[in-house]
């Protein structure tokens, strides 16, 4: 069986990019244009132990400008993942609630290439970006900077234990979506 495929959110999923530094004095990962980047506590660590068991994809909401070095960065050292997409592939909607605008990932974009959604699982920080793919979405608590941040290591010892089951819809999944 392929390794099932796992899709990763950067922007308070994996890192915090902001104008101005965070006020603690934390030292930041990397400087991109006008945003200092964060990486979340144990974000490459995590990705490394992701890579052996999962394919790895990054879908950000961001441009590709942004998104590109971010993730490059991020698994520095590690085989390149399946993908890294940015706004281009997601789909415009409207928060009637927030009265904004957002960006959605839809899942058939990654049918259209053959993949099983019995086979993926996405994780994102914000339930409305993933919504029509329930069964698919893991929502983890936003990072915004705490240096103690412990999410990974837990989204980590989840992860590999379902990494090997057939259908990942059918895993339970409501821990993940305590936050909401
Ligand atoms: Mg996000």
């Amino acid at each position: 069986m392929e390794k099932p495929l796992l899709i990763l959110d950067l922007d308070e999923t994996l890192i915090r990019g902001q104008e101005s530094p965070l006020s603690e004095g934390e030292p930041h990962d990397m400087l991109l244009g006008p945003y200092f980047v964060y990486f979340r506590p144990h974000a490459r660590s995590f990705l490394a132990a992701m890579g052996e068991h999962f394919r790895l994809g990054f879908w950000s909401s961001a441009t590709l400008s942004y998104v590109g070095p971010i993730c490059r960065q991020l698994m520095k050292g590690q085989p390149e993942p399946l993908f890294v997409w940015g706004r281009e592939r997601c789909t415009e909607r409207f928060d009637h609630f927030k009265r904004e605008t957002y960006y959605a990932k839809d899942l058939r974009h990654i049918e259209k290439n053959g993949i099983s959604l019995a086979r993926v699982l996405i994780v994102d920080d914000e339930l409305r970006k993933v919504n029509r793919h329930y069964g698919n979405a893991l929502i983890v608590r936003p990072f915004l900077g705490d240096a103690a941040d412990d999410e990974l290591p837990k989204l980590e010892s989840f992860l590999r234990s379902v990494s090997q089951l057939e259908d990942l819809r059918r895993v339970e999944k409501s821990k993940w979506s305590a936050g909401l």
